[in-house]
Parts: structure tokens; sequence; C-alpha cells
């Protein structure tokens, strides 16, 4: 079954992108938990991050550079989270592997 987020990759639901190439959509979180959140995708459908194939880690590592980007741009370089919550239990909720691109504000230490 499809997603939301396959959804909105397809452009039948709006979004407010914030970063798009071939490979990779951004998005702004729908429900912010702090100024900055942005949802960073591919758009090749993996369930989860565990789910990621070793042949496809090259994606992971350009997700990975445009969230550097993207802290550049919204100015939170100096601190944020940048997570991927994996599974029912780490309470995920859409199952198209997603980042957190969390910032603005002092967070929560966890761990
Ligand atoms: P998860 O819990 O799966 O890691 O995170 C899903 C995230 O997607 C949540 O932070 C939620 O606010 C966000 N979200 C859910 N539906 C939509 C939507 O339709 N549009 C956008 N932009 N974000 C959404």
């Amino acid at each position: 079954m499809s997603t939301i987020f396959a959804k909105i990759i397809e452009g039948k639901l709006p979004s407010q992108k914030v970063f798009e190439n071939e490979r990779i959509l951004a998005i702004k979180d729908i429900h912010p938990v702090a100024p900055i959140h942005i949802l960073i995708m591919p758009k090749k459908e993996f369930p989860d991050f565990q789910s990621v194939p070793a042949e496809d880690m090259p994606l992971i590592t350009e997700i990975l550079q445009v969230a550097q980007q993207l802290a550049e741009e919204f100015d939170i370089a100096d601190g944020y989270r940048l997570l991927t919550n994996n599974g029912y239990n780490a309470g995920q909720m859409v199952f198209h592997l997603h980042f957190h691109l969390i910032g603005g504000r002092r967070l929560a230490h966890i761990g």
C-alpha cells in the first residue's frame, strides 16, 4: 500500500518542499517539534532504514549530504538533531524511510 510520503513524492498530495532532485525530496514536517523540522527522504521506497540494502547506501550518503546543506541553509549548523525512527517500537508512523532534521531551539538531551 502506498504511503502518504509516496503520494507527496508523486505530487498527488501537497507539501512544503525545501529540497528536491531526482532521488531525494525534503519537506517541512506538518507537525514541527521545533522551529526547524524537515523530513528528508529517498524517492525510492524503503519501509525503514533497516531494509536499505548495501547497494543503496550511496543514497543514504547523499541524504546525509542534503542534511548538511539544509542545516547551513536554515542556519542551524551549530546545533541540530538528525534521526530516523526505525520501526513501530521506535515510534515510526510513516513506513517510507525518512530522516528528521530538527533544530532552531535548545533540544533536550537524549541518551
Ligand atoms: P515518523 O514517526 O514516521 O518518524 O515521522 C513521521 C512524520 O511525518 C511526523 O513527524 C509527522 O508529523 C509527519 N507527517 C505525517 N503526515 C504528514 C504529511 O502529510 N505531510 C508532512 N509534511 N508531514 C507529515
